[in-house]
């Protein structure tokens, strides 16, 4: 079939089974790698601070959303954050039950644009939006400057 033809009938249509073995690396980029290099040697989360308009970003940002202005500060934005949205997850992504649902939040932080999303360490019963949470971040001998250096978000 060249590009001049055209299916005009949807019964045209044929196709195939089969997979495609890709494999991907998805860089951090510069900001992004040392959110996660401070995260792993300092036990901190860092956010872009932009030097025209003052807008800060987690997770960080080398450019500005607001005034696409080049940012090269980063600050601390510590480990405590707001509860901004939860919810309940029964099944991984393959749909198998988990024993348990599993609690995920996204949190922000205070005058911060973003959020982290992650796993919630709260009891069901004291859930409540804009509650304080505050990170648990695996020991620093087995952090490797990653998401997962997080084990959970608990009330702060
Ligand atoms: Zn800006």
């Amino acid at each position: 079939m060249s590009f001049q033809e055209q299916i005009k009938k949807t019964t045209s249509l044929g196709f195939f089974e089969g997979q495609v073995p890709l494999n991907y690396k998805y860089t951090m980029g510069v900001a992004g790698e040392r959110f996660f290099q401070t995260l792993r040697d300092k036990g901190d989360f860092i956010a872009s601070k932009c030097p025209e308009c003052g807008t800060m970003a987690i997770y960080p940002l080398i450019y500005c959303e607001e005034c696409f202005a080049e940012i090269k500060d980063y600050v601390s934005v510590g480990l405590t954050g707001e509860l901004y949205s939860w919810t309940e997850c029964s099944s991984d992504f393959k749909g198998a039950r988990h024993e348990k649902p599993h609690l995920l939040g996204m949190v922000r932080f205070q005058g911060v644009q973003g959020g982290i999303i992650h796993r919630l360490d709260v009891p069901l019963s004291e859930i409540a939006i804009g509650m304080k949470v505050i990170a648990v971040l695996r020991p620093s001998s087995q952090r490797k400057g990653s998401l997962d250096d997080i084990q959970c978000f608990k009330k702060a």
